[in-house]
Parts: C-alpha cells; structure tokens; sequence
C-alpha cells in the first residue's frame, strides 16, 4: 500500500517503522497508509529548518511575498486535485471542499502583503537628535500541529503567514488525512521557496512532543480538541515557547420569536450539516425563546430535513459526506443516545442512514433534537457531527446566559430583526466570533480568528493582524550620533527628555 511520508530539506522521504492506516470514510476503506515520524525524523527535520532559516530571514520580505503570489496560482490551478485529495480522505462534498480551499488561499493573500505588514514602527527627535523605531523580527523555527477537519485550510491559517515573515516552518497535519495538506506544501518549492523552509512532518503524539520540548522551536500554533490544546499549551510554555492553541467550540444560535424563520431555518440547515458538522464553527445548538419559536423552528426544520442528502464527496448534490472515522460515528450516535435516554425527543433520527452503495460508509443522517437542557451530556460536550439540538427557554436573558456559562466560546449567532436586541446581544456575549443573522461567522483573512474561555489558550489569536504579531518579535532601537568631538559626561540619574 501506498505509503504517504514527510517533506523534509525539499523532498519526500519516508521512515516507515511505524504506519497508520488512512482511510476513505464513505466506503471505510483503508485506502493508503501514512509514516509516524520518529523522534530522530523530527529533530532531523528541525536542525535543516534551523540551518535554512539565517537566509530566509535575511531575504527581502518582497521577494518572500512572491514567493507567495505564485503559491496561490499554484494552489488555483490545482485546486480540483485538492479537493479530490480532501473528499476521498476526509469525506467532506467537493463544493464544500473547494470553499475550505478558497478561505485557505485568502489566507496566502493575505501573506502576499508581508512588505506593508512588517513595516516597523518610527519616532523621529524622541530625544535631542536621538532617534527610536521599532522592527519585527521573524521568531526563527516555528511549528504548527492541525486537525482533521481542515486539512487544506487551517494549516494555511498559519505558516504562508509565518513563512512571509521570515521564518522556517514546520507543520504537523492530522494523520487521519494527510495527503492534501502534503500536497499543498509541495508546491511552495515549485512557487520558488528554498528548501528547508517548509517542512511536514506526519505522525502523531511522538513527533508532537519533539516538537513541543525542543529548544530550537520557537513558537507552536495547534488547532484541534479542546484537551489536547491546553497539553499543547502547558508544555509550550513550560519549555519557553510561544503557543496559541485553539480548541473545541459549542456553538449556540439564539433564535428571537422576531426571527425571519424560513431564513434562520435555511441558515441553520448549513451551518448545522454542512462538513456533517466537523466545523468547530458548527451551529449545534439553537436556543428558541419563547414556545412559539420553539414550535415553528421544529416544525419547519423537519420538514427541510426531509430532503438533506448526504453521501460520497464526489456527488455535488449531496449536501454532506460522512463522519470522519467508524470510532467518531460510534461516539456520535453514543451521544444521541445518551440525549434519548435523558429524556430529549429525538424529532429527526439519523442514527441509521441508508447510503446506497456505500454501506460500510461511516455516516451518520442529520438528526435533530428537541426538549435538550444543560444537563445533558450532549449538551456540554462537543458531539462534532450532524447533529442539532434545541433547547427552548422563555427570554433572551435566560439564552444568553446559557452561552456565557458554556465552558466554550468559539462563535455564536442571533437571528433577530431587532437591532437593539442584537446590539445588546454582540455587546455582552462572552464569545470570541459572533454573527448577526450570519450563521458561521468565520473571519475573513484580514481579520483574526479565535475563541473565547476554553476555545483558545493564548493571547493571540489565528490569521490576520494578531499572526503577524505572533510569528515575529518586536525589537526597539534607540540611536544618536554623536558629532565629532561632542563628548557627553557620564549619566547616573535615570535618562528622561530634558
Ligand atoms: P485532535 O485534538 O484529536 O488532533 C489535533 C492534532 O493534535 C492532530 O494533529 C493530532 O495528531 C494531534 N494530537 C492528538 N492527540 C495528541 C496527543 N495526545 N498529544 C499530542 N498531539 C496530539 O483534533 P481532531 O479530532 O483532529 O479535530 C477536531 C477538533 O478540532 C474539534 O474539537 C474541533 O472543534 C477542533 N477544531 C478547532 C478549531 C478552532 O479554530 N478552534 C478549528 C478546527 C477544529
């Protein structure tokens, strides 16, 4: 079997001692099989990043952005091969697929305008003919570790950013769907990137701590489950390094008695199943004030469910593929039966979705539930999959206070045609990404992208302005020069501006 291995000084290589098995979710074959770098692979991999990085950082951030510009074009002309690689490994539907890549490369847009981005700070006189500015510096060697979600798109979330900026790269992708990720950083050599400055490396908690504990890695960007961010967190920081670790989300969509409902119902449909909601933006919960909603938001929720398809990537009519793994469709339907056995109704039962074709597939239907409350089991954990839950309270006071004590506070939506009400509500919502009738309010790659509570450990957040700040360090410098023969006597009071 194929075996898919690392990008290391430029080409692929492979130490294949120990493999994973990679498999296509809608047939839930085994379709290929990924290396798990060992320790040696990885700190091999990190004294190359180390040894290219004096003359990348040293190379004009406009010849860097170039790189770049032709890396997009790049991952344009490619783009169908892309999304095939995500569809077959991940199961999400191509026109879904084709949208991940899309946000990915505004991301490397972005990236293009690294000359203006590093542009340093200038006082001129902040003393008598002394002069003061601050630079960024790229930080040296940094790496990124991303889950299986978004294979093209999060891991482009960091390094053309970290990259532009000066620095070497190293990422290391989910190993449940490799092979796009690979793919995509293969191109950058084509776009003109020497080698040494992208690296990939596959495998798993292994090759992770290498990267977390050794020295020579300056910075660690994670995105994945909410556990393994804040290890990720911990031992960054405990080993000296700057970390930003976005986690798990459980997102809640207020949905006022004022609603449009037809159109919150159309959002939600998405928002909620789109990706077989393995979005950690996924509208899992909406919160119907008042029965009156709560009735109309069930009624015609079922009944657009009716026509949900769901099925292989590579069908453009279906409207979603299969979960991830067969563990991942067990721990899904695990959770509607814990919700059943709480005392929930289950309105619309995905649990057992016929596929023609494809009954090995690991998929689950779209499943909604009513009469949901706090006190379930699937309504504090992330479920990650196509499932939505309605809990029915009777003000807006008593929904917003339901999303302000979740653990999580990754994005949040109200569907209203109040203003006020929905001023109030993006004023005093205790979650980092917030919409307005807007169902996924994803930032787009000029803004940044983070959680709140226990959505994000760190201060800064993904992509956009606060990347630039997280993937260089700020130096000020203060200069004079003196005349010749001007000779100052020694100061022992503290300087200030006489
Ligand atoms: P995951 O946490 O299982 O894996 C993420 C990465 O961590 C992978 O590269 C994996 O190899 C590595 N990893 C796993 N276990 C590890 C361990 N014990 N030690 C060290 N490394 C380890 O996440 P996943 O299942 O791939 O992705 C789904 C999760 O990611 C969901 O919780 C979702 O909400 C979250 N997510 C969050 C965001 C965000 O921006 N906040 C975006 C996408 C996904």
């Amino acid at each position: 079997m194929n075996i898919i291995g690392h990008l290391i000084n430029g080409e692929i290589c492979t130490d294949a001692a120990r493999t994973q098995d990679v498999f296509n979710p809608a047939t839930g074959e085994a379709i290929r099989q990924v290396a798990l770098a060992s320790v040696e692979t990885v700190e091999q991999a990190i004294t190359i990043a180390e040894a290219a990085f004096p003359k990348w950082r040293n190379t004009p951030p406009i010849k860097r952005a170039r790189v770049m510009f032709r890396f997009k074009e790049l991952l344009e002309a490619n783009s169908d091969k892309i999304c095939k690689m995500i569809g077959e490994e991940h199961g999400k539907i191509s026109h879904d697929a084709a949208g991940e890549l899309q946000r990915g490369i505004e991301n490397v847009e972005y990236a293009c305008g690294a000359p203006e981005l590093l542009k340093g700070e200038h006082s001129k006189n902040v003393g008598p003919n002394i002069d003061s500015w601050s630079e960024f510096q790229p930080l040296g060697v940094v790496a990124g570790i991303t889950p299986f979600n978004f294979p093209a798109m999060v891991p482009l979330w960091m390094f053309p950013m970290a990259i532009a900026c000066g620095n070497c790269f190293i990422l290391k992708p989910s190993e449940r769907d490799p092979s796009s990720t690979l793919f995509i950083a293969q191109l950058l050599k084509e776009a003109g990137l020497p080698d040494g400055v992208m690296t990939v490396i596959n495998g798993d908690k292994v090759a992770v701590d290498v990267l977390l504990t050794d020295q020579r890695v300056k910075a660690v960007s994670f995105v994945g489950s909410t556990p393994i961010a804040e290890y990720i967190y911990a031992t960054a920081n405990a080993n000296g390094k700057r970390c930003q670790a976005l986690g798990g989300a459980k997102n809640h969509a207020i949905i006022m008695p004022d609603a449009d409902m037809d159109n919150a119902v159309n959002q939600l449909l998405g928002a909620a199943f789109g990706s077989s909601g393995e979005r950690c933006m996924a509208l899992s919960v909406a919160v119907a004030v008042g029965d009156v909603a709560a009735d109309a938001l069930i009624t015609k929720m079922t009944a657009a469910m009716a026509s949900l398809k769901v099925g292989v990537f590579s069908e453009s009519s279906n409207d979603f593929g299969p979960v991830i793994t067969s563990q991942h469709r067990d721990k899904v339907v695990g959770y509607i039966n814990h919700a059943e056995e709480q005392g929930a109704t289950i309105v619309v039962d995905g649990r057992n979705p016929e596929v023609e074709g494809y009954s090995d597939g690991f998929f689950v239907g779209g499943t909604l539930i009513d009469n949901v409350t706090p006190e379930m089991v699937s309504y504090k954990e992330e479920i990650f999959g196509p499932v939505l839950q309605v809990v029915r309270v009777e003000t807006m006071q008593q929904a917003m206070d339901l999303i302000n004590d979740h653990e999580y506070g990754n994005g949040t939506c109200i569907f209203t045609r109040d203003g006020e009400a929905a001023r109030y509500f993006s004023d005093h919502i205790q979650v980092g990404m917030v919409g307005i009738n807007v169902p996924l309010p994803v930032p787009v790659a000029y803004h940044s992208f983070g959680g709140w509570k226990r959505s994000l450990f760190g201060d800064l957040h993904a992509y956009g302005p606060d990347a630039v700040r997280f993937y260089t360090k700020r130096k000020t410098i203060t200069q004079r020069w003196p005349s010749a023969g001007v000779r100052e006597g020694a100061e022992f009071s503290m300087p200030t501006m006489k």
